[in-house]
């Protein structure tokens, strides 16, 4: 069976030792974070993860989920009695403020303990997970009753979320959705039309679920221009919480697909259910936003998360299977064959994949911690930078998290040879897992258009302008420090790719879209690779002060394993800037029926 050991150590080192997450104690909620409250929250969530959620990813996998006769929906043996322990664990609101029945601790501490659980068992992962990103959407946009009704029934897990956007005809072009509202006198809506690939669509474990629809209301603009949102709940809700009557919601079907079993899929059927508008009319595709982008930040969780257990289990059976001996000469030669950790090419994945997910946890923490700073600061400007932050770093850490998430699930499964292609060991599984991350909440390959022709350009290039700011401050700065040299110099270099890639499509793309389209996921990549080299340097910074106490050994594994990001990852930052520099010809010039 597979293993997991919840990072929690490493995860307390960055954020006490790389993020200094104390300096942020003028946050409301962060003063409560001190480190032994926020240790005793992951060691308890890391066990959770490591006890309950582990042992089930198989039996949810093998099991998956079963739609009855009467449109209910059973989730795996072991599903509801787990997802009782995350309600009664408090852990869905542990961001969200008191008001609303959480605890407002800092959301690095929601992405943390959300990592956790799609490490341990991915497709559950994504029902309490989806909750949180219709709390988000409910409390930026929703009515004070919507909040007060919805929010804290959501926030403690009796009820669950979930964003209904796609249907047969739409999935990236949301401007096709067909579902459509007629109001009602007593100003509800009556919504009609079917809605698929509804992630925990109908299920078991919670007795509501609250259903966000994007629907068109009769007489409302063609394209996203005229749609609304809606909240529409499965059942309806008396104005004191307790429950009324079933609505015209039902789930048709539920898809067979190739991973994530434990998660329900479906086909959602919207027969005149009775749904209230949030947000204004015609307003809904911002709205939704709020969601899938807490949603896409979340998915980028995910690619880290598999890319975590799958190298954790790689790592240990690289430890333990004995084939040949050692280029140098036997190393355990009591043995019948070295284990196959001696094998440089074996390290050679090994390496790459931790390389990735130290640093993709900095990233996703660093942002966490924007994404605090723009919810929570009482200055108008410091949120504002922070909001550039997240709106730039979205769609990389979407994009290009999940793409290497499930390249390193691969790679992972490839240390295992043949045993990693049968089920036994579960690596086939991760692989499996994995790979739909880089299709929803927007395929990736509209991550990095996203990337490319909307966030480069807002507002006059702000973001982008700053965080190449930052960086360059920060290489300028450690330039003189021998110490850090071989990893600041690398990461000045391949800055220097980003910025020449950003300068091209300036002057290239805007006349020729297609030469934007053409290298927008190179271009997301290469700004991954300086994005994560960028966390790499201050964790190897962060690493050294601590390295003379450290009697582990992990200040210095974090430092090898720096210097091996800076030399065998990062040069590719170089071939992404040729890619792009090379734009649309070739990519473009076959016509259509020659494929
Ligand atoms: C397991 C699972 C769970 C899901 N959960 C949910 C959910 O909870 N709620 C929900 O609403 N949806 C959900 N989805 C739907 C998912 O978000 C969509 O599948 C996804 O957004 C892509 O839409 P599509 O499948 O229609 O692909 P299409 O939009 O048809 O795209 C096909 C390909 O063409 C590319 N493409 C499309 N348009 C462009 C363009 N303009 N430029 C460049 N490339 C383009 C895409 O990148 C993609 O590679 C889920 C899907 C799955 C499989």
């Amino acid at each position: 069976m597979a293993i997991y050991k919840a990072p929690v150590e490493d995860t307390l080192f960055l954020l006490n030792d790389v993020f200094h997450i104390e300096r942020f104690a003028n946050l409301p909620g962060f003063a409560d974070s001190s480190p032994d409250v926020v240790e005793a929250i992951l060691g308890a969530a890391g066990k959770f993860c490591e006890d309950i959620l582990t042992p089930l990813n198989r039996v949810g996998d093998r099991q998956g989920c079963r739609r009855n006769e009467d449109g209910s929906v059973t989730t795996p043996e072991g599903f509801k009695q787990a997802y009782q322990l995350v309600v009664d664990g408090g852990w869905i609101g542990i961001s969200v403020s008191p008001e609303f029945g959480g605890l407002g601790l800092p959301i690095a501490l929601t992405q943390t303990v959300n990592e956790f659980m799609a490490s341990a068992n991915m497709a559950f992962a994504m029902y309490p997970g989806l909750s949180q990103g219709a709390i988000a959407a409910l409390l930026t946009h929703g009515t004070a009753e919507q909040k007060s009704l919805y929010v804290p029934k959501l926030v403690t897990g009796e009820w669950t979320g979930t964003m209904n956007l796609t249907e047969a005809q739409c999935g990236t072009d949301l401007g096709l959705i067909r579902t459509r509202a007629v109001r009602q006198p007593d100003g509800s809506y009556k919504i009609t039309g079917t809605k698929m690939f509804i992630s925990a669509g109908e299920h078991d474990l919670a007795a509501n679920i609250v259903h966000l629809v994007l629907a068109r209301i009769e007489g409302a603009p063609d394209g996203t221009r005229g749609l609304s949102l809606f909240v529409v709940p499965k059942v309806i809700p008396n104005s004191d919480g307790s429950l009324g009557d079933r609505n015209a919601v039902s789930c048709g079907s539920i898809e067979e697909k190739m991973g994530i079993h434990g998660n329900a899929t479906c086909v959602m059927n919207y027969d005149g259910a009775t749904g209230w508008l949030m947000a204004e009319e015609n307003h809904g595709l911002q709205a939704m936003f709020v969601m899938m982008n807490e949603a896409r930040l979340g998915v980028g969780v995910q690619g880290l998360a598999l890319s975590e257990v799958a190298y954790q289990n790689a790592a240990q059976y690289a430890k333990d299977r004995l084939q040949g001996r050692a280029l140098t000469g036997a190393k355990f030669s009591e043995k019948p064959a070295d284990p196959i950790i001696v094998h440089p090419d074996v390290r050679r994945i090994l390496m790459t994949i931790r390389a990735f997910n130290e640093a993709a946890r900095a990233l996703i923490m660093w942002t966490a911690i924007k994404g605090d700073v723009a919810r929570r600061s009482d200055d108008a400007k410091e949120r504002d930078i922070a909001d550039d932050h997240m709106g730039l770093l979205t769609p990389i850490i979407k994009g290009a998290l999940t793409d290497l998430g499930f390249a390193n699930a691969v790679m992972a499964q490839q240390v295992f040879g043949g045993h990693g292609y049968i089920q036994e060991w579960g690596m086939e599984q991760f692989v499996r897992d994995a790979r739909i991350p880089m299709i929803y909440e927007g395929a990736n390959g509209i991550q990095a258009l996203d990337l490319v022709g909307r966030k480069l350009g807002r507002n006059g290039g702000r973001a982008v302008m700053a965080f190449f700011g930052e960086v360059q401050g920060y290489v300028k700065e450690q330039a003189s420090d021998a110490a850090l040299k071989p990893l600041v110099e690398p990461l000045g270099k391949a800055l220097g790719h980003l910025q020449q890639a950003t300068m091209w499509f300036m002057q290239n793309a805007i006349a020729k879209p297609d030469n934007a389209g053409a290298g927008a996921t190179d271009y997301m990549h290469l700004f991954g690779l300086v994005a994560l080299g960028y966390m790499w340097c201050q964790i190897a910074a962060a690493a050294r002060r601590k390295l003379a106490a450290d009697s582990s050994g992990r200040m210095n594994s974090k430092l090898v394993t720096a210097r091996f990001f800076m030399e065998r990852m990062l040069p590719e930052t170089a071939t992404y800037l040729v890619r792009i520099q090379s734009g649309a010809g070739s990519v473009m010039e076959l016509p259509a029926e020659a494929f």
